[in-house]
């Protein structure tokens, strides 16, 4: 048994956001929908999201049973839009092969399209209460600090941080699962990326990071993700245009968001390659059906 378990399991308990994905009612679809759209976008901004989500496709069924395009629509602002059409998608294959349930097993979970490896455990774990190791960035930091004594872990997930974590997993699968989401909140509230609040933090007195002296990382260079004037940034602009339309666009509106033509016509290219939009006329677009 570690000697993180106890103070951070305490900590959880009285430290934990009330969130609607985590109420003791929340159910694996909106779990699931939950881990989606946190995936790259901050608590703030998925809340309202997610409840109108909720709200309009209580079900997997029920999402399945619109067109993929109202997905992207109702996908508002989140960003990276191809994980509403992977959520449509995943929705359609519940109903498909699983009477329109969320699978409680791993494997099953994980053939979802769209389902990754962290998804999956995410899914089990919150809303199925089983014992899986559930690694997303905000627990990379916390165990690369409390026990690797870094600042912050590699830029992707190694084998090493893997067999960690699974070390550090509590044995009881009632207690793992709680485990796996109070790590995850310690790093959201207090081991944050950019200012940890160490005289807040219930491990304080065992952290290796801070005992070591709080040393620079010093590992490989970090991707950061620019925004402004990049194909993202002009991906963006296109599909607000193509959402906010009530139907197709004509290819002027698209110009008139983005200056730069050859850009505008790659960031469009790609749209339609990843079949967030449609081609419905010779210079017009839509969302998909
Ligand atoms: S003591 Fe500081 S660095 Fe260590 S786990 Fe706590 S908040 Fe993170």
């Amino acid at each position: 048994m570690s000697t993180l378990h106890d103070p951070i399991l305490r900590w959880y308990d009285v430290h934990q956001r009330d969130l609607p994905w985590r109420s003791a009612s929340a159910s694996a679809w909106s779990v699931l929908v939950s881990e989606v759209m946190l995936q790259q976008t901050p608590v703030s901004r998925v809340l309202p999201v997610h409840a109108a989500w909720l709200e309009r496709w209580p079900t997997p069924a029920a999402l399945a049973a619109v067109p993929s395009g109202e997905a992207v629509r109702a996908w508002g602002r989140l960003g990276y839009p191809r994980r509403a059409l992977r959520l449509h998608a995943a929705a359609t294959a519940v109903v498909e092969r699983h009477d329109g349930e969320i699978p409680t097993d791993l494997t099953e979970l994980k053939a979802l399209p769209g389902v990754g490896e962290y998804t999956a455990a995410a899914v089990a774990s919150f809303a199925f209460g089983q014992r899986h190791v559930v690694l997303d960035t905000n627990v990379r930091r916390v165990l690369a600090r409390a026990l690797g004594g870094q600042e912050l872990p590699a830029p992707s997930l190694t084998r090493a941080e893997r067999d960690r974590a699974a070390d550090v997993l509590p044995a009881e699968e009632a207690t793992a699962a709680t485990w796996a989401v109070a790590v995850m909140e310690l790093g959201a509230l207090v081991c944050t990326a950019n200012q940890p609040r160490c005289e807040a933090c219930p491990v304080a007195a065992q952290c290796a990071w801070r005992l070591a002296g709080r040393p620079a990382y010093d590992g490989p260079a970090r991707r950061t993700q620019a925004w402004a004037g990049t194909d993202r940034q002009c991906r963006g602009r296109l599909m607000a245009v193509l959402r906010d339309a009530d139907g197709p666009v004509h290819r002027s509106s698209l110009d008139l968001v983005w200056e730069q033509t050859a850009q505008r016509e790659r960031a469009l290219a790609g749209l339609l390659a990843d079949g967030l939009a449609i081609r419905v006329g010779p210079d017009s677009y839509a969302l998909p059906d």
